[in-house]
Formats: C-alpha cells, structure tokens, sequence
C-alpha cells in the first residue's frame, strides 16, 4: 500500500512509519520560466487578462528532504487564497524572488529555490513523518496547518511571532505549500484538527480566520470590544465572512459591505443585521461618495463605526478613513484593488482616528481561533469545493471574485465530507450553521 492510501484509510502511526515516502507527488505550481507570460503591466491595465488558469499547473513534483524542524503532512485539502492569486499573476512580484532569498539560507533554505513553486497557504491533512527536533507532534495526528513560517530562534518571537525578522507566508514566500498531495511544514505551524469537521471544512479557515481574528480581537490589533460597530468591506469573502462571525461572537455590531443581492442575502442568514451594498455606489473614491457611505451607515445604525475592517484597499480607503468615526480605527491587512492608497489625511488627524497594520497571525492567535472552531463558536465559510487537478479554475473563481467566502481544493481526500470524528459536536452545531456558505 502506498503511504498516501494509507493516510487516507487512517493507518496506524507504526505503518505509516514503515511505508515508504514517495520520490514525486502531484501539486499545483508556477513555472518560473514563465514569469514574463503576463508581460509587464499590471493586472487589469491595458486591457490584459492575467487568466490564473494558464499559469497554475498541477503535476508531478519532486519530493523534498525533511529539516529537523519540520513535518510532512499528507494533504487531505486545502484551499485557495488570495495569495494563491497574487502567485499566479506573478504580482506585485514574482513570489520566485521570495524562494531565490530564502534559497541563500543555508542547506534547508536552498531547498526552496526551485525553477517550480508549490502554492498553498492552507490545508489539514494526517502527519506522515516527523524531523528529529519535533517533540509535540507524531505521524498518525490529525492536523490543520497555520500559515506563518518563522525562525523560532529570533528573540523578537517571545514577543510576537509576526515581528520575525524572516517571517514568511508559507506556500507563497516559501516552497512546498498546501494545493498538493504532501506539504512540508514547520512543527511551530501546526494545530489539532476540528473533530467535526470535514477535512474541506477545516482546510479552509486558518489563514483568512486567523488573520481576522488579531485584525479585530488580537492586542496588536484593534481591539473590539463589545457594542464598537464594525464597518467589514467584502463581508461575505474570505476574511469579511470569519470577520462578521468574530464580531458577532464579541458582542460587536457588524456592518457589512457586499456587491450584489446575492451576498446580501446570504450576510442576512450569518446574522449581520446591517448590510451595504456597494453596487449602489458607483465609485467611492471622493468625498461625495465618502459622505454618502457614512450616512448610509448612519440611517442604517444610527451612528458611525468605531472600527472599519479594511483589506480592500486603493478603492475603498479613502472612504474608510472617512467613515471611521471620531478617535476610531481604521485596520487593514491588505489591498486587493491596489496598494498606493490615497486619503485626506484632515480626517485622520483632527479626528484623532488611528490606521492599523496588520498581517497574518502569530501561532498563539491562530490556537485561539483554531480553539473557536474545534468549540463550534467559528463556521467555516467553505462554498465550493475543487478537485486538485482543477486549481487553477478554482483559483480563476477567486480572481474573477465570482466566489463566495473560501473555495476548497481536495488533496488526497477522495471525496468530500470525509474525516468528521465528532459526530456529536457536528449536531449540536448544526449542519446548517456548518454548511452555511454551500
Ligand atoms: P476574497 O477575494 O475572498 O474577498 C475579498 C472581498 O472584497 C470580495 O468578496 C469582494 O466583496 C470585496 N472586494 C473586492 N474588490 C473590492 C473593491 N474594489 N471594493 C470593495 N470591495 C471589494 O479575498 P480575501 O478576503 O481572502 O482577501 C482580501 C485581501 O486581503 C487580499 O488582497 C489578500 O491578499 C489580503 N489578505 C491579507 C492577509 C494578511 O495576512 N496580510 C491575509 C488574508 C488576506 P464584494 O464584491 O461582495 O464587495
């Protein structure tokens, strides 16, 4: 029996030990000999469609050696996120550029620096083998993987693991990622599976849930506290989805921005009682579209945010700033529709409101949202799922922003709704709450 059957059929840690690692495994990957295939302009200028589905490629790659420090895990599933995007635009550089440094760091590091780059920042999946350091985890568990890839041995980590020197996104500033049948990861990566959810369901949330999570309840974040309204742009995709559901859970009051009737109705049943819908608006970027939103949000709430929940960027920041109210904040994480952001800086100032960076999550944050989930206090916001061979499609629906909350890709997995243990939990959350988003 091949060791990936055997981690699918729930083998014995004994047996997986003694089956053999295989030389190649199947990934979605970019080739950095087309790097230029896009040619120079950014996305969306001059008319180029810079179509994810040329560059994404899913074959046989070759097996990497495992660090001391680190795991294989057999990929149940994993998911896409916007990263898997940015990587296959080659935007706003070519993640290759990533590998080459990371490829200067010695003999584990020049691992990663490979003409071919294995994308994926999420997955859950069963431990394989373990490096010869690894002390908390052994073949046989059953695992979700978190996305920070960080040098344990900066100091700054006692303090928090994001100030890393090197810190990384795995699967997308590093090699070897989750869209495949194995990933290899940092044991510093790794937390318990979800007992009742499938391995699509669990797959799906670390990196989008947990990036949310330090966004609004982390200390380094903007620190919610109960009855702050809470303005949430792309309520109903990756990060807004687990953002609405964090706010509600802290006795927030989530406001949520969506495009179109669909995503409307869809925020109404996560029970956000207060819905936007952007199509009404025709551009937000001067102050008369500002002014609009915020009496928008005020007719619907009765007064303005304390906390805008931001990842949208270039088009929506302007007005963030704008509608945050007096000493609120204004947290971003990201800039989908660009990265040179321009706002009136008055607004700022004289209303004495703060903008927050934010990224990813340390290993402690993302152990809290892990526990939120494995209690059925977060639902993953999974709606569709991919098989592998079909990545680059499922990877175009997020582009074409076609999608809705997380799009699942299976790994080894044969079918969905595999891998539940906890049937009881299962119930007592609910299908309904747990499948909302399918
Ligand atoms: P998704 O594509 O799943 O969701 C983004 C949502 O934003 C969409 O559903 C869409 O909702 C909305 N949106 C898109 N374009 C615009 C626009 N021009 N104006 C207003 N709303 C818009 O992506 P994610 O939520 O996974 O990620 C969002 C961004 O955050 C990405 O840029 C990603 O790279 C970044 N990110 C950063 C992380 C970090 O750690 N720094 C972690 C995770 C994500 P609708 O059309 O309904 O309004």
């Amino acid at each position: 029996m091949s060791l990936a059957q055997a981690a699918v059929d729930g083998a014995e840690p004994d047996e997986l030990l003694r089956l053999e690692v295989p030389t190649t495994y199947r990934a979605a990957h970019t080739l950095k000999d087309e790097v230029g295939m896009f040619g120079p302009l950014p996305h969306g200028t001059d008319g180029v469609d810079k179509d994810v589905r040329r560059s994404i490629h899913v074959g046989e790659v070759p097996m990497p050696e495992l660090a001391p420090d680190e795991v294989l895990v057999a990929v149940m599933a994993s998911a896409v996120n916007y990263n898997t995007v940015w990587s296959a635009m080659f935007e706003p550089i070519p993640t290759f550029a990533f590998l080459e440094r990371l490829g200067r760091q010695g003999y584990w590091g020049a691992r990663h620096n490979l003409p071919r780059h294995v994308l994926g920042s999420d997955c859950s999946g069963v431990i394989v083998r373990t490096g010869a350091t690894v002390r908390h985890w052994r073949a046989g568990d059953r695992v979700v993987v978190s996305t920070a890839y960080i040098d344990d041995q900066d100091p700054i980590v006692q303090h928090d693991g994001m100030l890393a020197t090197d810190l990384r996104a795995w699967g997308f500033e590093t090699n070897f990622g989750g869209l495949a049948e194995f990933a290899v990861v940092k044991a510093t990566q790794l937390l318990p599976k979800p007992r009742h959810l499938s391995w699509e369901e669990a797959a799906c949330n670390m990196l989008c849930a947990s990036t949310a999570y330090r966004m609004l309840v982390g200390s380094r974040g903007s620190c919610m506290k109960q009855g702050d309204v809470v303005l949430i742009w792309g309520a109903t995709g990756g990060l807004g989805a687990y953002g609405v559901q964090l706010v509600k859970n802290g006795g927030g009051i989530p406001v949520g921005v969506v495009s179109s009737e669909r995503k409307a109705e869809l925020l109404h049943r996560l029970g956000c009682p207060y819905v936007v819908d952007r199509s009404a608006f025709e551009h937000l970027n001067d102050e008369k579209a500002w002014r609009r939103l915020g009496a928008e949000v005020r007719r619907l709430v009765g007064e303005d945010p304390h906390i805008v929940f931001e990842h949208t960027g270039r088009e929506t920041f302007g007005a963030s700033v704008y509608v945050a109210r007096k000493g609120g904040s204004v947290v971003t994480c990201g800039s989908s529709s660009g990265y040179a952001h321009e706002y009136d800086n008055r607004h700022l100032w004289m209303k004495l409101k703060r903008i927050i960076g934010s990224h990813g999550a340390n290993y402690q944050e993302c152990h809290e949202v892990n526990r939120l989930f494995s209690l059925g206090m977060l639902q993953p916001a999974l709606s569709s799922v991919y098989p592998l061979d079909r990545t680059g499609d499922a990877a175009r629906a997020v582009q074409l922003n076609q999608h809705i909350g997380k799009v699942g890709v299976l790994g080894l997995a044969p079918a969905e709704d595999l891998g539940i243990e906890d049937y009881a939990l299962r119930e007592r959350v609910g299908e309904d709450a747990i499948r909302l988003f399918r």
